[in-house]
């Protein structure tokens, strides 16, 4: 049924947007050495399906960091070489709506923004400025003892609930690009303002990224910061 609604979906003659969740599977692998063997659903290779979606899409939303970046199975050693859309299919019109897990507030702006006007201003990496144009450190409210030096030591820690910085625990907020402080989670709450630094999971490579300092090499020696 599902692979019955696909096709119809494609062959519609007003076109189609594709909304794409996961990473993609491109490892050569299996007797036959078929690339994309780790990810099949219904006797496709997902990677084989993905092609096939998005070049025949109007536009493509890759929805999360493992459609648009790879994500936490990209980390290394990577052994299904899992990549997001934009490194399968070069050159296609994609909006990537990255987070781990992503905000639904995106997905539905971004959906809304192309209906309306069409496909939103992107950054350098492909997200809407609209959503992800400002840092998450920008409008995070324990900044101002960011500011002032007042640091946080320890999780559960009598400064960490007073809302001190949680920088030294680990924090990404300052490297990280969402709206997080502003929109959070059901309109709730998000991680700095429960207690727990960011992960900088909106960012590429967010897990190993020695770069930057990924959350593998976060939480490797903290006695650094
Ligand atoms: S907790 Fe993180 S995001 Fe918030 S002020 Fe500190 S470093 Fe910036």
């Amino acid at each position: 049924m599902a692979e019955k609604c696909l096709e119809e979906t494609m062959h519609d003659p007003r076109g189609y947007v594709a909304v794409i969740e996961g990473g993609i599977p491109t490892a050569v692998t299996g007797t036959a050495g078929e690339a994309g063997a780790h990810g099949k659903v219904s006797g496709h290779t997902m990677l084989d399906t993905t092609v096939k979606v998005v070049k025949g899409a109007q536009a493509t939303i890759a929805y999360g960091t493992c459609a648009t970046y790879g994500g936490v199975q990209a980390a290394a050693p990577n052994p299904t070489k899992a990549k997001g859309v934009t490194d399968v299919v070069p050159g296609a019109p994609v909006v990537n709506v990255p987070g781990c897990p992503p905000n639904p507030f995106n997905l539905v702006g971004t959906i809304v923004h192309y209906l309306t006007k069409g496909i939103p201003e992107l950054d350098d990496i492909g997200r809407p400025w609209a959503f992800f144009g400002e840092s998450v450190h920008e409008n995070c409210p324990r900044q101002d003892h960011f500011d002032y030096g007042e640091f946080a030591e320890s999780f559960g820690s009598e400064e960490a609930r007073k809302g001190w910085c949680l920088r030294k625990l680990g924090c990404r907020g300052p490297e990280t690009y969402n709206n997080c402080p502003t929109v959070k989670f059901n309109q709730i709450n998000w991680p700095v303002e429960a207690g727990h630094p960011c992960i900088g999971c909106s960012q590429p490579n967010f897990w190993d990224g020695e770069d930057w300092g990924g959350i593998s090499y976060m939480y490797a020696d903290l006695t650094e910061w």
